[in-house]
């Protein structure tokens, strides 16, 4: 499947709507992808074992996008063939008191993977760039005032880059996903919550106040998404008005992107092989 068409080209000028949210990848039948998505999680859990012994690598997932466009589903189904062992969530909230006496990269480092491991991330430091900008909530992050200049954003874009590519030349290699729904399908989703019992819970009144920023954060993604889609950390746009499509095309580059890693099991030098041998021999001739 060629997904490249997703991929965020790097300060190209870019028009969220051009992307499509409702999109079916050829696939006549949602089986017929859930099928190819399974085989997708099947060949990531064999990568994640070599990944976990190879231990030089780690791959951060980052997942962004408006309320109810499918993160947590993605989430689990992407988790759901790999060793728990190798893997670890974090979701990103308003900051705390103590988060927001550090640098806000701070709580990020802190959650980064290990190497030989998957880090998904449930929101990130993108949040800094979007949820921030677009309700003004700058002035509580306790930055100095100089700082908070015209150039605030473009200075943090910026800084994500850097981040982003330090990690990068470090082992830790990051793919992002902003789960692309449209506004109509989100208010069939708010709609499900509010009618559904077993979904009442997901709603939030929050949900309302965000979603009639829609166009606010449209800008802000679109600004957020062209600045910082590096070939370091490349950004996705992932039709998400079908959540079987969606979960098929993340599976799908996870897959892609940690073959192109080559992790592999590490290969014992001569001593080593002749001490299996020994050990072997020893076990063996165990009374
Ligand atoms: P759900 O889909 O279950 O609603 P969620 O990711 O929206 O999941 P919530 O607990 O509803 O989780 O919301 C977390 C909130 O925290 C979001 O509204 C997000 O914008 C906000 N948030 C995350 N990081 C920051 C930040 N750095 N500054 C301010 N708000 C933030
Ligand atoms: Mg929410």
């Amino acid at each position: 499947m060629n997904l490249s068409k997703f991929k965020v080209i790097y300060k190209k000028k870019i028009d969220i709507d051009d992307f499509p949210t409702d999109y079916s990848g050829g696939f006549k039948s949602k089986e017929a992808a859930e099928k190819r998505m399974h085989k997708n999680i099947e060949k990531t859990s064999i990568l994640q074992d070599k990944l976990y012994a190879h231990d030089k690598y780690a791959l951060l997932i980052i997942f962004q996008a408006m309320d109810a466009a499918g993160k947590d589903g993605a989430i689990k189904h992407v988790m759901s063939g790999l060793n728990p062992q190798g893997c670890q969530v974090f979701s990103f909230k308003q900051p705390s008191a103590e988060e927001l006496d550090h640098d806000y990269l701070w709580r990020i480092n802190k959650s980064l993977p290990e190497r030989g491991r998957i880090g998904i991330f449930n929101r990130s430091h993108y949040e800094e760039v979007l949820v921030v900008k677009v309700h003004d909530y700058i002035k509580y992050a306790k930055l100095p005032e100089p700082l908070i200049n015209k150039n605030i954003w473009d200075n943090r874009y910026r800084q994500i880059r850097d981040f982003e590519r330090y990690l990068y030349e470090n082992g830790v290699i990051t793919v992002k996903f902003f789960l692309h729904v449209s506004k109509a399908e989100q208010k069939k989703r708010f709609l499900k919550r509010l009618e559904d019992p077993a979904k009442n819970w997901k709603f939030s009144a929050s949900d309302l106040k965000e979603r009639a920023h829609w166009s606010e954060y449209k800008a802000a993604y679109e600004e957020c998404l062209m600045n910082t889609s590096t070939k370091f950390a490349p950004w996705y746009v992932i039709p998400a008005d079908k959540k079987w499509f969606a979960r098929l095309a993340i599976s799908e580059i996870i897959a892609q992107t940690l073959a192109r890693l080559k992790p592999f099991y590490p290969k014992l030098n001569e001593e080593q092989l002749k001490n299996l041998a020994v050990y072997k021999e020893k076990l063996l001739s165990e009374k």
